[in-house]
């Protein structure tokens, strides 16, 4: 089983020729509600790959939180964990230009709440395969789930996005850190994925980072580096497939797959994300993966 305690978004999003400067308006062609966050999509990624999944955090108690359930609910995901709090769910208002320009306001609404695993949380850690984390959630809750995870010898993958300075006690935490190559430049200071992936082995045991189409770069403090390709395909939107590779990541090694293996699932899982649109939506099955990789 993979727990995930992490962030629940409805995404809102507005299609429109050009975004309205202060004062004006302006009419858009198209709108959906997509949902997202870092930590449902994360969930919903690692269902999909195979594997039981618990989503730990909140929604708030208006109809996008309900929305949310039923998405997270449909594709697999054990919500029990999943609270609902008074107030707003956490929202993402992006809107996309016809140049494919965007600009986004994030309103953390319920997630804002989730301060720290519950009791209930904790037991779900603990009984756990691997844990995910990421960073839309305050960073106190991020590190004291890590740090229950620790006391249980679960791993601990960490998707540091959006990136923000890491607290030592969370890094001393976290088993696997999985940035973009964005991430790692922002984290460590350091620019080139070679170079950020020592610095980040400084501080963490092992790192991946996430390359676009130039696929992923891996180093463990034993001194053992891998490169994975990604498959030559043409995206067609490339939302969430951080997300997807993590998830699909952390389910192969919870098998015991090796990680060259590990990582070559991942990257077939994220190379089948990019060629469909959306998000949790764009997410291959497991069966899909399979398929893909023979
Ligand atoms: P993020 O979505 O977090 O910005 P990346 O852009 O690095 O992360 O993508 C994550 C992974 O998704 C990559 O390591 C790769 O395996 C896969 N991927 C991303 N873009 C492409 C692409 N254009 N073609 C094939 N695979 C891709």
């Amino acid at each position: 089983m993979i727990s995930v305690f992490g962030s629940a978004n409805m995404d809102l999003v507005a299609y429109v020729g050009q975004a309205p400067a202060r004062g004006e308006t302006v009419t858009g062609h198209r709108f959906r509600t997509i949902p997202g966050g870092k930590g449902a999509n994360q969930a919903i990624a690692a269902a999909r790959a195979g594997a039981q999944v618990a989503f730990l955090g909140a929604v708030g108690d208006d109809g996008f939180g309900a929305e949310l359930r039923t998405a997270l609910t449909e594709a697999g995901v054990d919500v029990r964990g999943l609270r609902q709090m008074p107030g707003s769910t956490g929202i993402a208002h992006i809107v996309v230009d016809d140049d494919g320009g965007n600009s986004i306001i994030v309103v953390p609404g319920a997630n804002g709440t989730v301060t720290g695993p519950s009791g209930e949380d904790m037991a779900a850690i603990a009984r756990s395969d691997a844990l995910l984390l990421q960073l839309e959630l305050p960073m106190e809750g991020v590190v004291a789930a890590a740090q229950a995870a620790q006391v249980s010898r679960v791993p601990v993958y960490l998707t540091p996005a959006p990136a923000r300075p890491l607290p030592p006690e969370l890094l001393g935490a976290v088993t696997t850190i999985v940035p973009n190559e964005h991430e790692a430049a922002a984290i460590t200071g350091v620019s080139g994925p070679e170079n950020a992936l020592e610095a980040l082995l400084q501080q963490v045991q092992e790192a991946v980072i996430t390359l676009g189409s130039d696929g992923a770069l891996y180093g463990a403090r034993s001194g053992e580096r891998l490169r994975v390709p990604a498959a030559p395909v043409k995206a067609v939107d490339t939302t969430a497939a951080g997300d997807t590779f993590v998830g699909a990541l952390a389910v192969a090694r919870a098998e015991g797959r090796g990680m060259e293996e590990a990582l070559r699932f991942a990257s077939t899982a994220a190379a089948l994300s990019v060629q469909r649109e959306g998000a949790s939506t764009s997410m291959p099955t497991r069966h899909e993966i399979e398929n893909a990789l023979n």
